[in-house]
């Protein structure tokens, strides 16, 4: 049987007899219409390597695979292991399943393990609970991903994309775009999830920036915003007093008396380069 010949997952979900699990963050897209869009603007084709985290039933897992894409399916939540083994069966040994929580993961030990790497791309509908710190791990840690399409909460996308000014901008959003190109690609209303979540979702891809700043320059640009976006409504002289308040910003460029929310990426660039 090919992946084309696969039951319906709704379907496929009944036979197996399971119900999304609210601990493991479960909302399924059952509509190969909607994550085949997804795969589309994640621009994943054929000859790529996917690490999907969260595979569940299965709907964005098959969707990647149409593509022709070899894809590592990283998923915490063993009931859906038989479910996935035999989607694994139908995808010409272009699908691993690997239980395992991917806040921890390895990712360049599974690649390697499976003799591919180091280039990656990752592509997710997260789980909204763990979904803001596995961002980060991939913007900061030792696996930098080709690309990530990644699903989150509405307000979480909003917040990754944001430009200096508008109100959803932060240190998530300094962070993901000092290291990437960040754009929201898609809107999704919570009815498209079952169960359906509270909220509205969104994608967002990122793509790694040529030249993103070096191990040293991130880590100083993790500790600028912490204190610079734990008091917002504070000026810089005073947010940043502990790593040298107003002579810190001079020597960045930057006016002490701004905002941390009026300041963009660049700035904050250059106050992390003085710190
Ligand atoms: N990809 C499926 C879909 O679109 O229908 C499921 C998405 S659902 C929002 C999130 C998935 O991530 C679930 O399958 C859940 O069990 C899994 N998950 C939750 N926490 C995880 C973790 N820490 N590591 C790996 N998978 C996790």
């Amino acid at each position: 049987m090919s992946v084309a010949d696969l039951p319906p997952l709704r379907e496929t979900l009944t036979e197996h007899g399971l119900m999304a699990k609210k601990s493991f963050g479960q909302h399924f897209l059952l509509d190969l219409n909607v994550t085949r869009k997804i795969v589309r603007l994640g621009g994943i084709g054929e000859g790529d390597v996917v690490i999907e985290v969260g595979p569940g039933p299965g709907g964005l897992t098959r969707a990647l695979l149409e593509t022709g894409a070899r894809v590592i399916a990283v998923e915490k939540d063993a009931r859906f292991l038989p479910l996935l083994g035999e989607l694994s069966d139908a995808a010409d040994g272009r699908l691993d399943v690997v239980e395992a929580d991917a806040t921890t993961v390895d990712e360049a030990a599974l690649l390697a393990a499976r003799g591919l790497g180091p280039v990656a791309k990752i592509a997710s509908n997260l789980p909204y609970n763990v979904g803001t710190p596995l961002l980060i791990k991939w913007l900061t840690g030792a696996f930098r991903p080709a690309s990530m399409t990644l699903m989150f909460q509405k307000e979480v996308a909003d917040r990754v994309a944001a430009e200096a000014g508008s109100d959803a901008y932060g240190r998530l959003g300094v962070i993901s775009q000092a290291v990437c190109d960040a754009r929201v690609v898609m809107d999704l209303p919570a009815r498209a999830f079952t169960p359906p979540p509270k909220v509205a979702s969104a994608v967002v891809q990122l793509v790694p920036l040529a030249t993103p700043p070096a191990p040293a320059l991130l880590s100083a640009l993790e500790k600028v915003t912490a204190a610079a976006f734990g008091q917002r409504r504070k000026m810089l002289r005073s947010s940043l007093k502990s790593l040298g308040g107003a002579e810190l910003c001079e020597r960045a460029g930057i006016e002490p008396d701004a905002r941390a929310e009026t300041i963009d990426v660049d700035g904050f660039l250059r106050l992390a380069a003085a710190l």
